[in-house]
């Protein structure tokens, strides 16, 4: 899949089961693949875990890449079982401690490797594993020490004559990243893939790659991103496409209006928004649908809605682009709900323009 060059902004994400394990691996694949991750990285720890790389292939629609440190076997071995991609860090793909003379050699392998099979690299710097002499004259992992270490590892590949690379620059502090990809972006031109690294859970990684990715992007930076949380990584992938659908730059599914609830509110909103929610999240087709706690104000304030449904006392309606479509008896309410959606997302199958 293109990555850059005015291609749409790629999902990705990252298995967390043993590569080793296909079976287990190749169903949590399909379940990201399934809530529309374009692109999957799988951790290669030993040989065994390079040789799955081909069985995992078949059995996925999805891009794979692999993602390999310090040993230059495994990174040509993931390509030679089929990976369309591998992530390394070049100045410490030949282990630690190596001459430099080596480490062209075993760099060159890999380089060599990813020629022939027709790879791309990303080039993964990350705050936490910085060369040690950039450190030392930086003090800690600054914006300015991410984007001369990338710079580093970007010439030892061109070094090479190998370009067809991808670069990412991971830090867990927002205000870092934001700056370290500014400054990168401003250096080369090559496709960017970011991402804020051991962002936390749910809420708070969210939000953290929210904050940065979204100025980033807002500013035209950034070809591909991941969100990591601690959490089934289904979840970042929602996070992702939402992400980008606030920015306006990819629509996947129905977007979901809902209400704060109020003293106006007389039914078990949060209850009937979850289940709504849970309905939708394998519906590809865009609809904006609003889920309000009153009938009084519901309608109104979700006007640009397609569809939509307020809760009353004992009855709620349903409606659609602000008009009152239908009455039904609060018991009711939610079935006949998903019915109208599920129609309404036929109806847009078959006539998108609508
Ligand atoms: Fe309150 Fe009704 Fe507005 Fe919800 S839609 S916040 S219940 S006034």
């Amino acid at each position: 899949m293109a990555i850059g060059g005015g291609a749409p902004v790629a999902v990705q994400s990252m298995t967390n089961t043993d590569t080793r394990d296909v079976a287990a691996t190749v169903a949590q694949i399909s379940r990201l693949a399934e809530a529309g991750c374009e692109i999957i990285r799988v951790a290669v720890l030993d040989q065994e875990a390079a040789a799955a790389i081909r069985e995992i292939r078949e059995r996925i629609t999805i891009p794979l890449i692999a993602d390999i440190h310090f040993d230059h076997r495994l990174a040509v071995a993931a390509m030679e079982h089929g990976a369309q991609g591998i992530r390394i860090n070049p100045g410490n793909i030949g282990g630690p401690a190596i001459s430099p003379t080596k480490l062209k050699e075993k760099l060159a392998r890999v380089a060599a490797a990813a020629k022939a099979h027709q790879v791309a690299i990303r080039v993964g710097v990350n705050a936490g594993s910085l060369e040690k002499d950039i450190l030392a004259r930086h003090g800690h992992p600054t914006p300015a020490a991410l984007v001369e270490s990338a710079l580093r590892n970007i010439a030892l590949l061109e070094d090479l004559g190998f370009e067809e690379m991808k670069i990412s620059l991971k830090s867990s502090n927002v205000l870092t990243t934001i700056e370290a990809y500014r400054g990168l972006a401003a250096a080369c031109d090559y496709p960017l893939h970011l991402g804020v690294t051991e962002a936390g859970g749910l809420i708070a990684g969210s939000v953290k790659s929210s904050v940065a990715l979204g100025i980033l992007l807002y500013e035209g930076i950034g070809d591909t991103l991941r969100i990591s949380l601690t959490r089934d990584p289904v979840e970042e992938i929602r996070v992702a496409y939402e992400l980008l659908r606030s920015l306006r730059l990819r629509e996947r599914g129905p977007e979901l209006i809902s209400c704060p609830t109020c003293g106006r509110c007389q039914v078990n909103l949060f209850g009937l928004a979850e289940e709504v929610e849970r309905h939708i999240q394998k519906i590809e087709t865009p609809l904006k649908i609003a889920v309000m706690g009153c009938v009084v104000n519901g309608p109104g304030e979700a006007k640009e809605a397609d569809i939509g449904v307020a809760g009353g006392n004992g009855v709620g309606i349903i409606f659609k682009k602000g008009k009152i479509f239908k009455k039904v008896p609060e018991h009711e309410l939610l079935p006949v709900f998903l019915a109208e959606i599920n129609q309404m997302t036929q109806e847009r199958r078959f006539s998108p323009k609508e």
